[in-house]
């Protein structure tokens, strides 16, 4: 009698911890699975000065690379942020973009650095934001034949995304595709205007080509007719390729030089972009 009640309470101790011990595991499990779950934002820098600023602010930063891409893959307030260096253009971008989708799964993605200005209001070390952003190199030309010369006034914005069909001869094709910027993102952009003291953090047009605009008129031309405030390399061919994966996407570009207005180019501006978008960051972790 006496051994079977023994028995018992040694049983029912024995059964207690394995609970408890069970509980903690599973809890030290769930929780794992919880850090592991979230999903990361991914901050995209085109040149060295570009990001490597940001990257050097992440904690834990473990390094990984892919063809000519790097990742810095670490945390910022406890929270996945994975800044890459994409070199730069369009190419690079969408390559990098869309590798980093697929790798990584991301939350977001912010692509910033610097940028010419066709806005003669923006002044060098004034950050746009990108409500919108166009492939400023996505253009068809009228017909002219031999001997009619080049007329690039007369070029004609094309759509790629219009349909599947011949971008050429779809008149649907004829249009300025704009990729919107993320409400989010923007939100959050928008709730750390005050941080930035070294110039306007302004909303606009983000126009991206593989092509570094000096004559004057040329510029003058995309920002009349596609309302462009900067131009890059990168924030068009990001865009596309978050928009067709359906992930969140905002360009955050600080003005090196304007040639509008006789902004000089200075490189400095790369760093002061990251700081800004540093806090974008951490806003938006924030309201996760
Ligand atoms: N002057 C720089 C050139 C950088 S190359 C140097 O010699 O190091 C162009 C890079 O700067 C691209 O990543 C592009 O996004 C950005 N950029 C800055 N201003 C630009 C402009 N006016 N036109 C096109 N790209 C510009």
């Amino acid at each position: 009698m006496r051994t079977r009640m023994k028995f018992t309470v040694m049983t029912l101790v024995i059964a207690l911890l394995a609970s408890v011990l069970a509980g903690c595991s599973s809890s030290v499990k769930s929780e794992g699975k919880k850090e592991k779950d979230l999903q990361p934002i991914i901050v995209e820098g085109p040149m060295p000065i570009e990001a490597e600023n940001f990257a050097a602010k992440l904690d834990n930063v473990e390094e990984e690379t892919s063809g000519s891409f790097v990742f810095y893959k670490g945390e910022l307030d406890d929270y996945p942020v994975i800044v890459m260096k994409t070199g730069k253009g369009m190419e690079n971008t969408a390559a990098a973009t869309a590798l980093a989708i697929e790798k990584f799964n991301p939350k977001a993605i912010i692509n910033q650095g610097t940028s010419g200005g066709h806005d003669p209001d923006l002044h060098v070390f004034d950050i746009v934001l990108g409500k919108r952003t166009v492939n400023l190199g996505s253009l068809k030309t009228p017909h002219h034949d031999e001997g009619e010369g080049i007329h690039p006034k007369d070029w004609i914005p094309m759509d790629l995304m219009a349909s599947e069909g011949s971008a050429g001869e779809d008149p649907d094709a004829e249009n300025i595709r704009y990729f919107k910027g993320d409400e989010q993102l923007l939100a959050a952009a928008h709730a750390v205007k005050n941080t930035y003291d070294k110039g306007k953090v302004v909303d606009g047009t983000i126009g991206s080509a593989d092509v570094w605009n000096n004559e004057v008129d040329r510029i003058q031309w995309f920002h009349e007719n596609f309302g462009s405030s900067v131009e890059e390399m990168e924030g068009a061919a990001g865009a596309q390729i978050a928009e067709a994966y359906e992930v969140p996407y905002l360009g955050i570009r600080i003005l090196s030089n304007n040639k509008v207005n006789g902004g000089e180019y200075n490189p400095d501006t790369a760093e002061a972009n990251q700081e800004y978008v540093y806090e974008v960051v951490k806003k938006y972790i924030d309201r996760q």
